[in-house]
């Protein structure tokens, strides 16, 4: 089955964000981690969404790495491609956005591309072209002070121009309130007269929705979920989508097999969520100097679980309160000390499945990517959130067989989280 709608993401969890989006917008959507194999079987599915990790790398790679991932989506199908990009705009003088929205559009045959970060859901809204995260300006948010990308023009039409070879239009709130008439003659316009990336207003999801329809005429568009959101329900309009309800149950589809949890998240919601899952499962709590002094705590952990892991599951964590973080940081510097519990959390993660763990949950979004890259993982199937942000993830071509996982951002899921998610992970 040919897929409708393929989007490369310029990092990981923007790609997890906007594959949970076009799911719950009516998409069977599969995420994948890096550009896949070109072997890699899909199974019927609406959307792909390629997980790069482009976003603060030189424009040439991330140009070379979308244009490649543009051409696995299209060899597949895929009419339409979204760049997906974060919705603070994230970017340099130098790029990404402006130089791999230009290739795209070049690969495509030429033509304008639509560009909003707008997320209306988050507080993220376009207005004349300037971008609001929440109720301020991008250039007084705490954007201005971003460690990699700091934002100091919200702007975006000059902001998109400085990293961008041709022209940068923009397409108003007023055109966009007329519908999609207007706006594709509006795009039309600004095509003919040179211009490729057209920054639109959006402020309400009736303007992403009018968007999507827009765009999904046009081969390739740039933006955030919110871009994500209009797609997805402009396809499901159009009665392109075959899929019915039974789109995210499938996805959960019981694999049997052992459970466990390991959590590397020291915020406050995640510890909480330690102290709720102690009532009812046996937990683990490392002990982060013996973990970076060598294999042995490793060693530990695993021969702990494996004692308990068959009468149920069991939690390891790393996970640490405040001020026992600190004190590790400033012994060992908090890169080193945060990468090496990482690499710590992933092994015993790979460890647990080589014994039989076929559903897993992780907390903590790094502490999930080095699980999930260690697993070498190439795939997921998007199901049912379990929390809102938090679906559960079903693998696609994974060596070790079928296996459910749940990863987690620090500060997402209630207290039950933990029991939450094994409820729905058989
Ligand atoms: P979150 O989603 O909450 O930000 P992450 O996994 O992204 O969680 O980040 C947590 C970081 O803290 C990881 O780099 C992890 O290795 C590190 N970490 C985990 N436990 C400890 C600890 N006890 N001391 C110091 N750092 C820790």
């Amino acid at each position: 089955m040919a897929i409708l709608l393929g989007s490369i993401a310029d990092d990981y969890t923007g790609a997890s964000d906007l594959a949970n989006t076009l799911t719950k917008n009516g998409l069977r959507t599969v995420q994948t981690v890096g550009i896949p194999d070109p072997a890699l079987a899909l199974p019927d599915v609406d959307a792909v969404v390629v997980s790069l990790k482009i976003r603060s790398v030189p424009a040439s790679d991330a140009v070379a790495a979308a244009a490649s991932a543009d051409r696995w989506l299209r060899q597949r199908g895929a009419g339409h491609v979204l760049y997906k990009i974060c919705s603070t705009f994230d970017s340099t003088d130098a790029g990404n956005i402006g130089p791999v929205t230009e290739a795209l559009s070049d690969a495509a045959g030429g033509g304008g591309v639509l560009v909003t970060p707008a997320f209306p859901e988050t507080g993220r809204t376009v207005y004349l072209g300037h971008l609001f995260v929440g109720g301020q300006p991008l250039n007084e948010s705490p954007l201005k002070d971003h460690p990699l990308n700091p934002m100091h023009d919200a702007n975006l039409v000059r902001v998109l121009t400085r990293q961008s070879r041709n022209a940068v239009g923009l397409i108003d709130l007023t055109t966009i309130a007329a519908g999609s008439g207007a706006v594709k003659a509006r795009l039309d316009a600004l095509s003919t007269a040179g211009i490729t990336a057209v920054i639109a207003d959006a402020i309400f999801e009736r303007d992403l929705e009018t968007l999507g329809e827009v765009a999904l005429e046009t081969p390739v568009s740039t933006g955030a979920s919110g871009l994500g959101l209009g797609l997805a329900r402009a396809l499901v309009r159009s009665g392109r989508i075959s899929s019915d309800g039974a789109t995210t149950a499938d996805a959960i589809r019981p694999v049997g097999g052992l459970s466990a949890i390991v959590a590397g998240s020291c915020s406050k919601a995640t510890l909480h969520q330690l102290d709720i899952a102690e009532r009812s499962m046996p937990v683990l709590r490392l002990d982060p100097e013996r973990l970076l002094a060598g294999p042995d705590e490793i060693a530990a952990a695993i021969s702990w679980a494996g004692d308990r892991i068959s009468a149920g599951p069991v939690v390891i964590a790393a996970s640490a309160a405040p001020e026992t973080v600190s004190r590790l940081q400033s012994l060992h510097g908090r890169e080193a000390s945060g990468h090496a519990i990482e690499t710590a959390t992933s092994i015993i993660t790979a460890e647990l499945v080589e014994r039989g763990v076929r559903r897993l949950v992780v907390a903590g979004g790094e502490t999930s990517g080095a699980a999930v890259d260690r697993l070498a993982i190439p795939a997921f199937l998007i199901g049912p959130e379990i929390a809102p942000g938090v679906p559960v993830l079903r693998t696609v071509g994974n060596a070790q067989g079928d296996m459910l996982l749940a990863l987690k951002s620090g500060n997402f899921g209630g207290e039950d989280f933990f029991t939450a998610a094994l409820a729905m992970m058989r």
